[in-house]
C-alpha cells in the first residue's frame, strides 16, 4: 500500500484475495519463505502510452494506454483490453491480478495481463473508433506477441475494436493470427468465443445449483448491463429452462415479466448500438426505469450481476436476499463489494466469484489460441462441449478446494485456493524470479 497509496480498486483486490489465502499459507510456509505474495503483488511488467488520435471535426485528442502484464509463470500473458472513460492505472492492475487466478482456474496454460484505455468509445463515430485503435495498437505492438502476450475484449471492446486493432498489427508485422482473441470468423476467430463468457456462466451456475441438489428450470433470474456477457447470459438461462426478468445499461434498466428476449437485445446494442431503454418500446410487456436494477424490488431466485464493478453494494445485497435471492453468480469482475460478500455470508446467499464463474470468455480466448497455432477451426459444438467441460472442472475443483480447507460453500476463498496454487507452484519450481 506505500507504494501505490491511490490505487484503491488494487489495493483492495489483493486485500481480499489474500485474506482468503489463510488456510493455504498455514499448510504451505514454503510459499512464505519464498514470498510468493509479495512477488504477486508487482506486476511483472506495466506499459503505459500516450494514444493520439484526430477527430471528426480535426481536433487532437489524447488518450492514455495501458497494458498490465501481471504474471507469465504458467503461460503468456492473457487478458483483455477495457476502453471505458473510468480506466486507470489502479483498475487495469486489480483487473489483471485477478485474470492471473482466473487464468490458472482454467486448467489451460495462460498467464494473467489486463489493459485499455479511458478513451470513450459512446458516440464516437466508427471512424474515430478506427483512428483511436490504429494509434493505441501502434504502440502496443511492440510489446505483444503469441507466445508473449495475447490481449482479448473486455468492457467497450467487442468485434468491431477487435478488428481495428488486429488490422493495424497486421499492417506492421504481417499475419499472425495469435496475436489477438475474439477475432472476427473471417480471419482466425473461433466459433462460440462472442457467447462464451455468458454461456460460461451459466454453465458454473448450473454446476453450482447442481451441488446444491437444485437446477436452473424454472428459476427467475435478474440480469445487469446489456453487453457482451449479459447478451448470452440471457441466452443460455432461457435455453437451461431459466426466466431472465431484467436487462441494464449504466442510464437505467428493462423489466419483462414474460422474460428477457435476447435477440431483441443483441440487436439493440451490437446491431444499433442503441440503448436498453429501447427495448421497452420494442416489446409490449417489458418496461423502462431509470437507475440500478439492484435497487428496484421483484421476487426471484438467482442473481447475475453483468454490468461493472462494485454495482451491488451492501444495502443492495440485503435487498437481493429480501427479494428471495438464494444464488448470485459474477457475469462482470468483482461486482460486488466486499460489504456485499460479508451480507451474502450472513444471509446464506451463495455466491458464484467472478474468476470462476466468468472464466469462460478467457478459456474459449485460449481455445482460439489453440485453433490459430493448428491453423484449423474446430465446430461451434466441439468449442461448447470444451467450455462445458471447463465451466464444470472449474466448479469441481473450488468445491475440492472448499473440501480440503473445510471452507462449506465459501466458493469464492475455494477459487481463490486452487487458482492460487498453480500458479505459486509455478513460481516455486522457476526459482527467485
Ligand atoms: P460491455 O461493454 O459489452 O457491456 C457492459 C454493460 O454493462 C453495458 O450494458 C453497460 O452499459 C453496462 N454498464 C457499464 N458500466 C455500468 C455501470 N456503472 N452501471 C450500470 N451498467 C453499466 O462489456 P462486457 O459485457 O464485455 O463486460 C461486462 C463485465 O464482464 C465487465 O466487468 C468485464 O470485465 C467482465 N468480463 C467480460 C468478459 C468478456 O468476454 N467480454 C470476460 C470476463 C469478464 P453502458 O452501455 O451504459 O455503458
Amino acid at each position: 500500500a506505500h507504494r501505490d497509496p491511490n490505487q484503491t480498486e488494487f489495493l483492495e483486490a489483493i486485500d481480499n484475495f489474500f485474506k482468503t489465502l489463510t488456510p493455504v499459507l498455514e499448510a504451505h510456509p514454503e510459499y512464505i519463505d519464498a514470498n510468493i505474495v509479495g512477488r504477486l503483488t508487482e506486476p511483472e511488467r506495466v506499459i503505459q502510452f500516450r494514444v493520439p488520435w484526430v477527430d471528426d471535426e480535426g481536433n487532437v485528442r489524447v488518450n492514455r494506454g495501458f497494458r498490465v502484464q501481471f504474471s507469465a509463470a504458467i503461460g503468456p500473458y492473457k487478458g483483455g483490453l477495457r476502453l471505458h472513460p473510468s480506466v486507470n492505472l489502479s483498475i487495469i492492475k486489480f483487473l489483471g491480478f485477478e485474470q492471473t487466478f482466473k487464468n490458472s482456474l482454467t486448467g489451460l496454460p495462460i498467464g494473467g495481463g489486463k489493459g485499455g484505455s479511458d478513451f470513450d468509445p459512446k458516440g464516437k463515430s466508427d471512424n474515430e473508433v478506427m483512428r483511436f485503435a490504429q494509434s493505441f495498437m501502434t504502440e502496443l505492438q511492440k510489446y505483444i506477441g503469441p507466445d508473449l502476450d495475447v490481449p482479448a475484449g473486455d468492457i467497450g471492446v467487442g468485434g468491431r475494436e477487435i478488428g481495428y486493432l488486429f488490422g493495424q498489427y497486421r499492417r506492421l508485422n504481417g499475419y499472425q493470427a495469435g496475436i489477438l482473441t475474439g477475432k472476427g470468423l473471417s480471419y482466425g476467430g473461433s466459433l462460440a468465443r462472442t457467447e462464451a463468457t455468458g454461456f460460461g456462466l451459466l454453465y458454473y451456475t448450473k454446476a453450482l445449483l447442481e451441488a446444491q441438489g437444485s437446477d436452473l428450470k424454472g428459476k427467475t433470474i435478474k440480469v445487469s448491463g446489456a453487453g457482451n456477457v449479459a447478451i448470452y447470459a440471457i441466452q443460455k438461462a432461457t435455453a437451461l429452462g431459466a426466466k431472465v426478468v431484467t436487462a441494464s445499461d449504466s442510464n437505467g434498466y428493462v423489466y419483462d415479466p414474460n422474460g428477457i428476449d435476447f435477440k431483441v437485445v443483441q440487436q439493440i446494442k451490437e446491431v444499433e448500438r442503441g440503448r436498453i431503454k429501447e427495448y421497452a418500446q420494442r416489446v409490449e410487456t417489458a418496461t423502462y426505469h431509470e437507475g440500478s436494477v439492484w435497487d428496484f424490488d421483484v421476487d426471484y431466485d438467482i442473481a447475475l450481476p453483468c454490468a461493472t464493478q462494485n454495482e451491488i453494494d451492501g444495502g443492495r445485497a440485503a435487498r437481493l436476499a429480501q427479494n428471495g435471492a438464494k444464488v448470485v453468480a459474477c457475469g462482470a469482475n468483482m461486482p460486488c463489494t466486499p460489504e456485499a460478500v460479508e451480507v451474502f455470508k450472513k444471509q446464506n446467499v451463495l455466491l458464484g466469484p467472478a474468476k470462476a464463474a466468468n472464466a469462460g470468455g478467457v478459456a474459449v480466448s485460449a481455445l482460439e489460441m489453440s485453433q490459430n497455432s493448428e491453423r484449423l477451426s474446430w465446430t461451434f459444438e466441439e468449442v461448447d462441449d470444451r467450455l462445458k467441460d471447463i465451466m464444470k472442472n472449474i466448479f469441481d475443483e473450488s468445491a475440492a478446494a472448499a473440501k480440503e480447507y473445510d471452507l462449506g460453500t465459501d466458493y469464492l476463498a475455494a477459487a481463490n485456493i486452487a487458482g492460487f496454487t498453480k500458479v505459486a507452484d509455478a513460481m516455486m519450481a522457476q526459482g527467485v524470479i
